[in-house]
Order: C-alpha cells, then structure tokens, then sequence
C-alpha cells in the first residue's frame, strides 16, 4: 500500500475509561472523507474491539500503552492499527476463531468475528511476551 494522505497516532493507557475516547477519536478522524453513518458505526465497532482486548487480555493485571494509528489513504481505504506491547497470542488462528476466549464466563469470544463482519479486512501480528498488532481495513463508498 502506498504512503497515506492523512495520519494520526494517538497512544492511550488501557484503562477500561479510554475505550470510548479510542473509537470516538478514531472515528472523528476517519470523519474528514465524510463516510455514511453506517460506515462511521462499523469503524468504532471494530476499534471497541480491538482497544477493549487490549484492556482486558493483553493488560490482564497490570496497565499499558495501547497506540492507535489511523492512516488515510486516496482510494478511500482506511487503515487503523492497534498496538499493545502486553501479553501476546500464542496462537492467533485459534485466537480469531468464534466463540474462542480465554476470558471465562463474562466473554463471548467474538470481537474477532465482530471485526471481520464490520471491516473488509483483520491481520493480527503477535509475539508471546511481546505484544499484539491488529490491523483493520476498510475502504468506504465514494460519495
Ligand atoms: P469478546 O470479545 O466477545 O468479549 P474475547 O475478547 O475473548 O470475547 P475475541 O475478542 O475474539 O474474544 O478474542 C479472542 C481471544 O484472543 C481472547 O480471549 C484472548 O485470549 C485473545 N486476545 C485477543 N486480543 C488480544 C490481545 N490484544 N492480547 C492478548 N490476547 C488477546
Ligand atoms: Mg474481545
């Protein structure tokens, strides 16, 4: 993929109060190439997801940095990453299968899922110890 036209980087702790501040910041960025409402809703579904993973799985018991980088490119393709550097996936094509979760009774083992549906696109790069990497594309309508 080519150098983006617009970009924006934001580094946030993993605190539960910050999932809200991540998509909404996301989503007023993604704003400027005035997608539809459906659109804008998709785009903070997917970040909830991904932040709110990094809060509760990557950061179990402690408090880290989670960066979101939100990258604009001509075609109207929307690239948003997500960034910890907490736990790490053993093994991410079991990670990403429905209904698969770690987190015992209080989660479904969706956000994977709940992702894909709302993006054209999910690549998870992770390293046991050393962090996770989602990364989400979406290219929106021409208006
Ligand atoms: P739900 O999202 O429905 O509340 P969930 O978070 O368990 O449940 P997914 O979001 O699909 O479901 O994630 C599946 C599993 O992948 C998690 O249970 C966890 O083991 C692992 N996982 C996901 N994101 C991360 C991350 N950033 N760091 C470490 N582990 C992760
Ligand atoms: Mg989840």
């Amino acid at each position: 993929m080519n150098s983006p036209v617009n970009e924006t980087k934001i580094t946030l702790l993993s605190r539960s109060c910050n999932e809200s501040y991540a998509r909404v910041a996301a989503a007023a960025f993604v704003a400027q190439l005035d997608p539809t409402v459906e659109e804008l809703g998709d785009i903070k579904t997917a970040v909830s997801e991904a932040v709110t993973n990094c809060i509760v799985h990557a950061y179990r018991d402690e408090i880290g940095p989670v960066t979101i980088t939100v990258s604009l490119y001509e075609d109207r393709r929307v690239r948003i990453r997500v960034r910890d550097r907490g736990c790490g996936i053993a093994n991410v094509r079991q990670a990403m299968q429905p209904l698969f979760t770690t987190g015992g009774e209080e989660r479904a083992g969706l956000g994977f899922a709940v992702m894909q549906s709302f993006t054209d696109r999910v690549r998870v790069r992770s390293a046991p110890g050393r962090g996770t990497t989602v990364t989400l594309e979406k290219t929106l309508q021409k208006r």
